[in-house]
């Protein structure tokens, strides 16, 4: 089936691809989807511009595109809970059921998930895909498409905040306004942070975080030090958590600064070498640190948030393309017009 296929490094193209894997035939617990909306990923355009993620190299041609909804055409057998015509959202990583991360309730974590467009995983820039009914979500009448296309990037905002363990009335600072960093502030609002910093270098990304929410405050970092703002904005005391969503060493060195006392830092943004932190700053703070990887089982949360608009993604859909555009659309992407937040691409339906 046409395919928007990664040849190897910094060549694409919309081809014929077959695919003859056992994961195209349909199992009993399995559906089939036509796809609708596939988001394009940081994750996409760095295997298109640098061929490898840390240990995940691009070896051979593969498939694009992980974030994406569609519409169930056919069913397995032992399928309950999905019907034909159904719409519904996909997560992209399948972990072994039997594995002991999923036995721990961290599946994510799991060393032999298999995850959408990560090698040798093809992705779902094509018409169909089949998927395993358990990881896949029905949506509510008003969860549009595109919306429903970003509950996997959303998925992230939402396992930080919960590692977090927000509580009503937290001051977060986000690192980055990136499409990860302004899911996070969502998220983080939406679980009950009262004011929410979000630092970057792009003063347009900044004005489309600060579009987001009145409780959202943007700070240009080449302007100001986000650790002297908060600092100043509490009386000296500093914000509940820090997410870090950039994934640059540099602004993780600075992480603990604009933390206070008792105060958490979750690491969102991937470092793809060792970096430093500043360990006695987190030390004189008793700061709790906590990593991410992906999310575990919350897509059904964010979707019940989509549907009951206690949070809105569609502010952060900035562009959208044909799958005939597919080519051009990663071109587009991987040069990262400051102004664009999520780009997606559609499929003919
Ligand atoms: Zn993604």
């Amino acid at each position: 089936m046409k395919s928007l296929v990664l040849e190897r490094k910094d060549e694409l193209s919309l081809r014929d691809f077959p695919i003859e894997r056992e994961e195209e035939v349909l199992g009993p617990r399995d559906v089939r989807i036509k796809l609708h909306t596939v988001g394009i990923c940081g994750s996409d355009v760095h295997y298109y511009t640098h061929g490898r993620i840390g240990p995940f190299v691009v070896e051979a041609p593969m498939i694009l595109g992980h974030e994406a909804s569609g519409t169930v055409m056919e069913v397995g057998s032992e399928v309950t809970t999905l019907s034909v015509g159904d719409r519904v959202c996909m997560e992209p990583g399948i972990p072994d059921p039997n594995s002991k991360a999923t036995r721990l309730g961290m599946y994510n974590v799991d060393p032999a998930v298999r995850f959408w467009a990560t090698p040798p995983v093809h992705g779902i820039l094509r018409p169909t895909c089949v998927h395993p009914e358990a990881f896949t979500f029905k949506l509510p009448e008003n969860v549009r498409f595109d919306e429903a296309a970003m509950v996997e990037p959303l998925a992230v905002g939402v396992h930080a905040a919960t590692k977090a363990r927000v509580k009503p009335g937290d001051i977060a600072v986000i690192m980055g306004a990136g499409p990860i960093g302004l899911v996070t502030a969502l998220a983080a609002l939406a679980a009950g942070c009262a004011r929410v910093y979000v630092s970057d270098l792009a003063e347009k990304k900044l004005q489309i975080a600060e579009s987001l929410s009145p409780a959202i405050t943007g700070v240009d970092a080449r302007k100001e030090s986000i650790a002297q703002r908060v600092r100043a904005d509490t009386d000296g005391w500093g914000c509940d958590i820090v997410f870090e969503a950039t994934g640059s060493p540099k602004a993780a060195a600075q992480v603990f600064e604009p933390l206070a006392p008792g105060g958490c830092v979750v690491m969102i943004g991937g470092q793809p070498d060792p970096i430093s932190y500043d360990a006695g700053a987190a030390m004189i703070r008793e700061a709790r640190v906590e990593n991410i990887f992906r999310y575990a089982h919350v897509f059904p949360r964010c979707v019940a948030m989509l549907a009951s608009g206690a949070i809105d993604v569609k502010p952060l859909i900035t562009r959208k393309f044909s799958f005939e555009e597919s080519v051009h659309a990663f071109e587009t992407a991987a040069a990262a017009p400051p102004a664009d937040v999520k780009m997606q691409i559609e499929l003919p339906q």
